[in-house]
């Protein structure tokens, strides 16, 4: 915690609205102000340092003191600080990130609408599956398909696709063109006795039960995170999507692949998608495209949707559809630079090479007497917290085991984050052994306190 009453904490408690934190709770505890960064470590205002096992908000993957970074904006600046791509205008950094993009992407998505935040990108996906469909001559074929606990955003249609009930509670979502399917965590939700395969086949039915009951020719899309972050680190049990796209094929189902965490090498190959095996007909892109070190994302489109595209001006003219500061020159440039990163240091090797370690050093907190279970993939990963081990209960959210759990880890100078049920961690991909072992020695600690306390 920043030191009490300081200038900044008085003025942001006066005037900053802070999402997803306790507003009313927020005028007497204040905020926390992190006032540098310095790779794997940020630095509060009174100068304690944490290390930042949650890259921020599982973005800043390159850390926190990237210079090449800071060159590509103060470069990008100096020559052309904005332009825009609407009205047939266009610029180099727009440009060479496209085709940056596309040349690492799942085969066949050869094209890029630019946004500024993942959410934007999944409303975007909404809103051209609509458009695409009515360009095909199937007005009808528009709803959507998303998860439990899968977070896509917060906008009206993106926080609608989120499949969390706080998203959606007194802020009248979700929006009728929503449907929700299973969460496919096999911890949570898998019968007594019931293996991922049978668990995956029968997920798969109901989603198929779903659009038949809804009718095939009523929906358009499903959207799924390959590994779904906020919604607690759910990662797909075996066989899970191998199943899902035969059902999508099967009814012309678009598939939209939401890539806003597992892109760029978080789970140990360039994409999400690449480790699991999907075929996206769209994919949205965010995150850790620049490190976040500048708001942009990305929906990248096959050439069957790009097509339906140029239908639509043929039949209407312009393409009604951008916004102000998509591919922003400062921030396309600093994403360009980023993916070059990432090859030249071949970061999708260094995940493989430490997540081994990452993984062995969390599976050894799985005997703790608070830890259901360990999950995750290359550097994502989520401790389940439970009170009974056998039964899987949850301790009840009144308990508040999570966020005390997140705090006496930050005395121990390390940054995770309570969601849901568990304790996620997502460390920069440049994190070394060191690294590993401050961040998890810290949890372990922090488990033993909650022991203590809670057990
Ligand atoms: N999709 C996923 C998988 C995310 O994790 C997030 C944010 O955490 C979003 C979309 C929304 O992105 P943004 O917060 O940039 O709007």
């Amino acid at each position: 915690m920043s030191t009490p009453k300081s200038a900044n904490w008085q003025k942001d408690v006066a005037h900053v609205v802070h999402p997803y934190s306790n507003l009313d709770a927020h005028d007497t505890r204040g905020p926390l102000v992190i006032t540098r960064g310095d790779g794997c470590y940020v630095e509060d205002e009174s100068g304690n340092r944490y290390l930042e096992g949650m890259s921020g908000l599982w973005c800043a993957s390159l850390g926190f003191s990237e210079k090449r970074l800071v060159q590509a904006a103060t470069k990008q600046l100096n020559t052309l600080p904005y332009y825009h791509l609407f009205n047939h205008r266009s610029h180099p950094p727009g440009i060479e990130l496209a085709e940056a993009l596309t040349a690492i992407a799942p085969e066949g998505l050869n094209h890029v609408l630019f946004a500024n935040s993942g959410s934007e990108a999944n409303d975007a996906a909404i809103k051209l599956v609509w458009y695409y469909n009515n360009l095909l001559g199937r007005p009808k074929k528009k709803k959507i398909i998303s998860r439990l606990y899968g977070y896509h955003g917060v906008t009206v249609a993106s926080g609608s696709l989120t499949g969390l009930v706080h998203v959606h509670r007194d802020f009248d979502l979700p929006i009728p063109q929503v449907k929700h399917t299973d969460c496919p965590s096999h911890y949570h939700f898998a019968q007594p006795g019931e293996s991922e395969e049978q668990f995956a086949e029968r997920l798969a039915n109901n989603l198929e039960k779903m659009i038949l009951e809804e009718g095939a020719d009523t929906v358009a899309a499903f959207i799924a995170e390959p590994i779904s972050g906020s919604g607690g680190v759910i990662v797909p049990p075996k066989g899970y999507f191998e199943r899902v796209q035969a059902i999508l094929k099967k009814y012309d189902v678009l598939f939209i692949v939401d890539e806003v965490i597992c892109g760029f090498g978080r789970t140990g190959q360039m994409f999400g998608s690449d480790s699991f095996g999907l075929k996206p007909d769209m994919m949205t892109v965010a995150k850790g495209l620049s490190g976040a070190y500048q708001p942009i994302s990305g929906l990248l489109l096959t050439d069957a949707i790009h097509d339906a595209l140029k239908a639509g001006s043929r039949k209407h003219g312009a393409f009604a559809h951008g916004l102000t500061y998509a591919a922003h020159p400062v921030a396309a440039a600093v994403a360009l630079e980023t993916i070059k990163i990432y090859q030249e240091r071949k970061i999708v090797e260094h995940v493989q090479s430490v997540a081994p370690y990452f993984f062995e050093r969390l599976n050894q907190l799985s005997g703790h007497p608070l830890v259901g279970e360990v999950r995750g993939m290359g550097l994502l990963a989520a401790v389940e917290i439970t009170s009974d081990k056998a039964s899987k209960t949850p301790f009840p959210p009144e308990a508040g085991i999570g966020a005390w759990i997140q705090n006496k880890a930050m005395e121990h100078g390390v940054i995770v984050r309570a969601i849901s049920t568990c304790i996620a961690l997502c460390p920069p991909l440049i994190s070394e052994r060191q690294h590993i072992d401050q961040l998890v020695d810290g949890l372990a600690k922090a488990l033993d306190e909650a022991q203590a306390h809670f057990g």
